[in-house]
């Protein structure tokens, strides 16, 4: 549980020093239980409250890691149950399951090569779930046979210890999520992950580095109880799994945890949540609603492009838009007779204007100011986006030593910007242009040409 300021307090060393740089120990239990200031700071804190306290820092959701070759993939260390009141900060892991009998290469090409690419950024699947069809040689075939195509982190699904072991052989160096422990299995496997993490015993088949491990169970209670044994054997990064596909059994149970993990401090449930997604909707569901790692029985791109889209969305930090660099943008190889289009920095603005002026032919140059990525009507709204501003971007980005013909288009949404623009852009011409990008084509060949 975390502790209250009041607590904190009675943990220190109440002398009052202000070598923490607070003026009494109370002022800063205060910012310690605000989570301001590190517990570091006080020199005096003995070790046996600096164990109380470490415990009663940690995050309410642990941040499991997965590793290989080049890739990382963090998911947890949530804080908000909702995006607006903060933000979410690690998006779940989306992995294309592949079962060890199948045509490893044909299953697993198609999603590696997949990249969708949206307002600048290259949205991809995380990885690849391999499930044992009880052959540990087999498995171990389909693990190399994948790795032949792809470098990206591994779910390992068993629940035959002997075979997970096998598994795990081929992963030297990696921390892939191992899954998993349940009822009947999870000495087994706890100690399959403990031999696989630092500091543990030495590995069955040596030199393999960490791995996560999944815990499955049907109820809340059943799976915080074989947490809590598991944690008892020294394995901290674990998954639950509510071993179901019901989508509104996996939404009850996704909020309930969440909420106990944050609301409530309940550690022994306060881990990421997997799930095993066999159609889009449940998958849909699962990124908007506290999915951790996210395993879609196959990939279709149909199905994978909007769930990328999807989480970007949702993981975006709804207070910093995602923006593009302002400056002077070339389309189409621009001349210099060619118009100056004024955009915003907001990525989504920028693309759309981009895009239709790209994919009509039409040389254009496109001047991106920085409006703190708002979109025109709001940073115009805000003051963000004024005739003084898109003056300065003209200066800043030497504008005038690119074009023979001085000549601005304004969005048509700011309309109003015009006069004010040509009292602060004496030589330039300051046309106005449609409102939608979607009508700049058109716009361009009526006006410009
Ligand atoms: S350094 Fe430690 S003992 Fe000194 S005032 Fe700060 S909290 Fe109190």
């Amino acid at each position: 549980m975390a502790l209250s300021g009041i607590q904190i307090y009675k943990l220190l060393p109440q002398t009052n020093c202000k070598e923490c740089g607070f003026p009494t120990c109370l002022a800063f239990a205060m910012k310690l239980a605000a989570k301001q200031v590190e517990l570091s700071a006080c020199p005096y804190v003995s070790d046996a409250s600096k164990a109380q306290l470490a415990e009663s820092a940690a995050p309410p959701m642990r941040l499991v890691t997965l590793k290989s070759n080049g890739h990382e993939i963090k998911v947890g260390n949530e804080v908000v149950l909702f995006r607006h009141e903060k933000t979410f900060y690690n998006r779940p892991g989306i992995f294309i399951k592949v079962r060890d009998d199948e045509d490893i290469q044909a299953k697993v090409e198609p999603a590696e090569k997949f990249a969708v690419s949206y307002v600048g950024m290259d949205l991809t699947v995380d990885g690849f779930a391999v499930e044992a069809t009880g052959d540990p040689d087999r498995f171990v075939a389909a693990i190399k046979t994948l790795r032949q195509i792809s470098q990206r982190p591994l779910v390992l699904i068993s629940s035959d210890a002997k075979v997970m072991a096998a598994g795990l052989a081929v992963l030297n160096g990696e921390t892939p999520l191992i899954c998993g422990a349940d009822a009947n299995n999870w000495e087994a496997m706890a100690d399959l992950a403990k031999a696989n993490t630092p500091g543990g015993p030495p590995p069955h088949s040596g030199g393999h580095g960490q791995a996560a491990l999944v815990v499955k169970a049907d109820s809340i209670e059943a799976l915080a109880d074989l947490t809590e044994k598991i944690k008892g054997k020294g394995v901290e990064d674990l998954v639950i799994d509510p071993a179901t596909k019901n989508l509104s059994r996996l939404l009850t149970f996704s909020t309930q945890v969440r909420r106990l993990a944050l609301k409530k401090n309940v550690r022994s449930v306060g881990f990421p949540i997997m799930v095993f997604a066999n159609d889009s909707i449940l998958a849909a569901q699962a990124v908007a609603k506290y999915g951790g790692f996210i395993v879609l029985d196959e990939f279709k791109p149909e199905t994978v492009y909007p769930l990328l889209v999807l989480r970007q969305n949702i993981y975006t930090d709804p207070q910093k838009p995602i923006q593009v660099q302002p400056g002077l943008y070339e389309i189409n190889n621009p001349k210099p007779e060619s118009p100056v289009l004024v955009t915003t920095n907001f990525s989504i603005t920028y693309f759309s204007v981009a895009n239709e002026v790209e994919s009509s032919g039409l040389p254009a140059w496109l001047l991106v100011t920085d409006a703190e990525g708002m979109s025109v009507l709001t940073a115009w709204a805000a003051g963000k986006f004024d005739a003084e501003r898109i003056a300065k971007a003209v200066k800043t980005f030497n504008v005038a030593d690119k074009v023979s013909k001085k000549r601005v288009v304004l969005p048509g949404h700011v309309a109003v910007l015009s006069g004010e623009l040509e009292a602060e852009l004496t030589e330039w011409e300051i046309k106005v242009g449609p409102r939608e990008a979607v009508d700049l084509p058109a716009y361009y060949k009526q006006v410009l040409v």
